[in-house]
């Protein structure tokens, strides 16, 4: 059976300070679930636990934040979620703990966000570093003793990771070997592989169909991966392509409902 476009398990809200769109609320993302017959949202404020310690400050909302939106406004049939995105700061120190999975239904990390100068990276990394970088976060995530079944890999294939070049000659320099590699790891072990919609958009243009955004995505497939769908929202605008955007990449992927990752419970 075709795989079913019913989720979006990662959006912001204005308390992202990357959004602060006033229209990025809980109302608004419960209506964008019901005009796309989605069955599960949740939103994923950038996100880093006050109880953990990096050298680089704090970069995100913290738990009390994260809450204060509580309680979601509910539908039948639609399961509105708090999660969050969290991120590894340059000494590779992960912003979420076991602890921290009590307060969310579900974390998104981001591997990839690699252009966060200062935090994330110093902004003068070669190819080759961020070759190594790339390969260095996702196990991190992996080697964590966090909740895999409620966690996903952010937007695998974001331009973040190689700001000041083509995001394209970074995956192709990624050996196949290595990504099968780290894509049976994280089958084993249950974690999401997301596919962001929104990193499918440049310049307002639709990035489909690529072979270099889409081949870490047929390894993953091929190594049995689950996927999750993320729009990466940050204003109702970004709502617009995402259904286009997602059914266009389950075709192209050929991905079935046994593809999909679950999210149980809640
Ligand atoms: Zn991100
Ligand atoms: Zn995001």
């Amino acid at each position: 059976m075709r795989y079913i476009f019913d989720h979006d398990f990662h959006v912001h809200t204005q308390l992202s300070h990357c959004s602060s769109n006033p229209e990025q609320n809980p109302t608004r993302i419960l209506q964008y679930a019901k005009d796309n017959n989605l069955k599960t949202v949740i939103t994923t404020d950038h996100y880093w636990d006050e109880r953990i310690h990096s050298e680089t400050g704090s970069h995100g909302i913290d738990t009390s934040t994260a809450i204060s939106w509580g309680p979601y406004p509910q539908e039948d049939g639609i399961r509105m979620l708090l999660g969050a995105e969290a991120d590894i700061d340059i000494n590779g120190v992960l912003g979420i703990d076991r602890k921290t999975y009590e307060t969310f239904s579900f974390i998104t990390v981001s591997s990839t966000h690699m252009h966060l100068n200062g935090f994330t990276c110093r902004g003068d990394e070669t190819l080759e570093e961020r070759i190594d970088m790339f390969i260095r976060r996702w196990e991190i995530i992996l080697d964590t003793d966090i909740p895999h079944n409620r966690t996903g890999i952010s937007h695998l294939t974001a331009p973040h990771a190689f700001p000041e070049g083509d995001r394209r000659e970074l995956l192709d320099h990624i050996p196949t070997k290595e990504f099968r590699r780290l894509f049976a790891r994280s089958a084993e072990c249950g974690l999401g592989i997301e596919i962001n919609t929104n990193t499918f958009l440049e310049d307002g243009i639709i990035l489909t169909g690529d072979p270099s955004l889409y081949r870490p995505y047929l390894l993953a497939k091929e190594a049995g991966c689950k996927f999750y769908f993320g729009s990466d929202a940050h204003a109702p605008a970004d709502f617009t392509n995402v259904k286009r955007i997602a059914e266009s990449i389950i075709d192209d992927l050929d991905l079935k409902e046994s593809d999909k990752f679950i999210l149980e419970g809640n």
